[in-house]
């Protein structure tokens, strides 16, 4: 029900879902998966999928044993394994007919404004061109003071700058429970978390952190990352051949749902941000058109101030010099002194490359 109104889903999936205990590959759940995919993307689902399993297939591939390694030689072993994880998506993928990209990311490009902007692009545009993003972190530079350390703040993070609607995590257990399952015959599953700070008080949530490859902490801290941008979360046991499909039909998982509304938390996040870098002012017919809920055109810009990068915050004046919005710019200062008051169709040429046509998009837009 919650994913059928669902437009974007992130998808996380743990290395315990892809290789068994006794270090086999699951390819069959895979392929079962794969289809699950194949029926969102027919129901025009956006869908990103956030993949663990480098280091373990690259100690399958190499023959090491995972718990004694140490943080350098995990790297290198990490980008042996991550072609590994690759090939074994774009074959299990392709029978499916599903084509896939891989995006590796560092905290930084989540954590820096700029950084977020250009990889939420980059997402979109595979989208647009039906390639679907598995994602995971890039762990052969990732140092422990860089790193986000586990996927499910990873995928959080991901749900959160591409404006996701439902994060789905897939683990080895079936969500929250009221105690300990493995210790408590009266253990119940949580079904539903509407508000997270008050619910997650009144569960003991000690006996039952261990429990999940990354832990049940780091799902309630990628749970509270949701609940901010307004992404709903979801854990549930991905053991299950069509893991998907077991969610849509049995629902015996855990949902956290945000009761922020996602625009609301992205213009919050705006509203929030540093002291503004520069200023936009704009013509009336550009202000007519932000009031109408349009993006900001070069077109009707008639003045820059002050030097700033690209996904930088700025304020939006009007004629008079009235402060009027507030959002993002999805152009430097130098870069928009070139292209204003020309029509968005002539920005390719005069900048040397082709990029959006909005200086401002209106989600990264707030009205003040
Ligand atoms: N990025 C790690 C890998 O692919 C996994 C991190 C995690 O399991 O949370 O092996």
């Amino acid at each position: 029900m919650h994913l059928k109104n669902s437009k974007t889903i992130v998808i996380k999936i743990g290395s315990s879902l892809l290789v068994d205990k006794n270090k086999k590959i699951r390819k069959k759940w895979l392929s079962s998966f794969a289809k699950d995919i194949k029926k969102l993307k027919e129901k025009k689902k956006k869908i990103i999928i956030v993949s663990s399993g480098a280091i373990a297939l690259g100690c399958i591939k190499m023959n090491y044993n995972k718990s004694n390694i140490k943080l350098d030689k995990s790297q290198a072993i990490a980008s042996v394994g991550q072609i590994e994880l690759m090939n074994l998506f774009s074959k299990i993928f392709l029978k499916s007919k599903l084509n896939i990209s891989q995006i590796l990311l560092t905290l930084d490009d989540t954590e820096e404004r700029r950084r977020s902007i250009n990889a939420k692009r980059t997402f979109e545009n595979l989208f647009d061109l039906n390639y679907i993003p598995i994602v995971n972190e890039n762990d052969t530079i990732a140092t422990s003071e860089i790193k986000y350390g586990d996927n499910d703040r990873l995928a959080s993070r991901v749900a959160q700058i591409t404006n996701a609607d439902t994060l789905i995590l897939l683990s080895d257990v079936d969500g929250l429970f009221t105690k300990n399952p493995k210790k408590f015959k009266n253990a119940k599953l949580i079904k539903e978390i509407n508000n997270l700070d008050k619910d997650i008080q009144n569960i003991h949530t000690k006996g039952i952190t261990k429990l999940g490859s990354g832990g049940m902490n780091t799902k309630i801290e990628a749970a509270k990352i949701c609940n901010l941008a307004g992404c709903n979360m979801v854990i549930a046991n991905g053991l299950y051949l069509n893991p998907i499909n077991q969610i849509e039909k049995k629902n015996n998982c855990t949902w956290f749902f945000s009761r922020i509304s996602k625009l609301h938390a992205r213009k919050k996040w705006i509203i929030s941000s540093v002291s503004p870098k520069g200023e936009l002012t704009i013509d009336d017919g550009a202000k007519r058109a932000l009031k109408n809920g349009k993006s900001l055109l070069a077109a009707g810009i008639k003045k820059v101030s002050g030097k700033f990068y690209k996904g930088d915050h700025i304020k939006i004046l009007d004629n008079k010099r009235q402060e009027f919005a507030r959002g993002l710019s999805s152009f430097s200062s130098q870069e928009i002194n070139k292209i204003i008051g020309c029509h968005s169709n002539e920005i390719g040429e005069i900048l040397g490359y082709v990029s959006k046509s909005e200086v401002v998009h209106k989600d990264d837009m707030v009205e003040v």
